[in-house]
């Protein structure tokens, strides 16, 4: 016999977790299918899972500044047991260097007053004081290994930083969309692993549910799709890509796990570090490590992928370029012979921002594109998906009238058109990770 559920959600991931959580405490009967083992196994395992308030938008600023007292607060939002334990949020603030790249961080401070977010402003000189040993030459535009300059200072010095006391790190991200599947199966949510959706099937212009790989069907007349890096392939199976102006796609990235440096940049008061004049960000790690990532300069080619399923999970020379960008500004770090960390794919929008939207076809929902920055965002995407849905089902037009939300910790509205699937490119956007 065919199941129905009030709503289907494709993807168990940190923000697949956090939709069925809400959609359930408002009495919906849903179920999340995934077709990887456990929650959190796909891109949400392979995330740094930095928390930062810093973006190029205000609604996204105002977003991850809403969502940093959740993850400040974790017990108390997830409100129930996990057998495996709770995630632990490392609340050790970010350090930004001001580069041309990011306007010396004039803009985001702006924000950050009209948001109410705290930061301090830090002199070149004091770098030194939260990053032990920096060299704060300037280095860049980033080269490649085959430029006869690459590491070679550009100038004296990069003009200071700003410090942000709210954000900091979770070591185990995987944990944190099993500890929000817990709330969801305490709100009432069903789950579904090891189950992969084949086919999205309409009737009458509406959807109708889903067709598993085995063939069996579920129905609903609500399907969210929260696919990760596999976003336009459920897209594509929806048939919606052609009413969307901002679509998504599939982007292989590394990420470097080595020791900290010798000279204890990294200790345990280790802040996260992002720095668009070496293109790289770090943030410390258990047992003394850190993890680094790209943001995506200019010289790097970009590796699109067509297969999510079917991609080079290897380390390349990109790794190495990485840590050696980093070793520019922290001359005490070792670059490794063997290569650690993770290679995983990001869900890339034009501008790097995210859908959190409806799509063309009634009861097709999306919350898509998070360009390997939205896992911080995780918790309250899930209550803005709850509410669009909500709305969008009572007959509202969100197309014609973008529904605003109510940020309730910073007392702030936000428009959710921001993060419509129709918008124009946001031509603030760092067009890299930092979003
Ligand atoms: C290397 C890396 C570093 C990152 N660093 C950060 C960071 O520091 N800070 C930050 O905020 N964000 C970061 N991100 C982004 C963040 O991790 C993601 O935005 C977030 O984890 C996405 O969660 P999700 O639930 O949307 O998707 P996912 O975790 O990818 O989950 C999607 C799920 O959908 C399932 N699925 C797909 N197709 C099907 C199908 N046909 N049938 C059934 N199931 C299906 C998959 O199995 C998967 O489990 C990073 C991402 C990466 C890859």
């Amino acid at each position: 016999m065919t199941q129905t559920f009030d709503a289907i959600i494709i993807g168990a991931g940190v923000i697949g977790a956090s939709v069925a959580k809400e959609m359930a405490a408002k009495g919906l009967k849903t179920l999340s299918i995934d077709k990887l083992p456990e929650a959190g196994y796909g891109s949400t395992s392979g995330s740094c899972a930095i928390i930062r308030t810093y973006y190029s938008a205000f609604e996204t600023c105002a977003l991850a500044y809403e969502s940093w007292f959740y993850w400040k607060d974790w017990a108390n939002y997830i409100g129930t047991h996990d057998e495996a334990g709770l995630i632990e949020y490392h609340d050790t603030g970010c350090l930004v260097i001001k580069t041309p790249h990011n306007k010396n961080l004039k803009d985001v401070c702006q924000i950050m007053d009209q948001v109410g977010c705290p930061y301090k402003n830090i002199d070149v000189k004091d770098v030194p004081n939260y990053l032990k040993g920096a060299d704060m030459q300037q280095f860049d535009p980033a080269k490649r290994p085959e430029d006869d300059d690459f590491c070679e200072p550009t100038g004296p010095s990069v003009s200071g930083a700003v410090f942000f006391p709210r954000g900091g790190y979770v070591s185990d991200p995987k944990l944190s969309a099993h500890n929000v599947q817990r709330a969801a199966e305490a709100n009432g949510a069903t789950f579904k692993f090891n189950t992969e959706v084949a086919e999205i099937r309409t009737d009458n212009g509406r959807i109708a549910g889903v067709t598993l790989a085995d063939g069996s069907q579920i129905d609903a007349p609500i399907v969210v799709n929260v696919a990760g890096p596999h976003s336009f392939v459920i897209n594509r199976m929806a048939g919606v890509i052609d009413g969307m102006n901002i679509t998504t796609r599939a982007l292989r990235h590394e990420v470097a796990h080595v020791p900290a440096p010798k000279d204890g940049a990294f200790d345990n008061n280790g802040t996260v570090y992002s720095d668009s004049d070496i293109h790289t960000y770090a943030r410390p790690d258990v047992g003394n490590n850190i993890l680094i990532g790209s943001e995506d300069p200019a010289c790097d080619p970009k590796e699109w992928v067509e297969d999510p399923d079917n991609f080079n999970d290897s380390f390349t020379d990109q790794w190495k370029i990485m840590v050696m960008r980093l070793a520019q500004r922290l001359p005490e770090l070792g670059i490794p012979e063997q290569a650690k960390g993770v290679v995983a794919l990001y869900d890339v929008t034009e501008d790097w921002m995210p859908i959190y939207d409806k799509s063309d076809l009634p009861g097709f929902y999306m919350a898509i594109g998070t360009s390997g920055n939205q896992f911080k965002n995780a918790p309250v995407v899930g209550k803005i998906m709850a509410n669009l849905i909500e709305q969008v089902e009572a007959g509202h037009d969100h197309d014609n009238n973008p529904l605003n939300f109510h940020l309730g910790n910073i007392n702030t509205y936000i428009s959710l058109g921001t993060f419509s699937r129709n918008r124009e490119i946001n031509q603030n956007s760092s067009f890299s990770v930092i979003g």
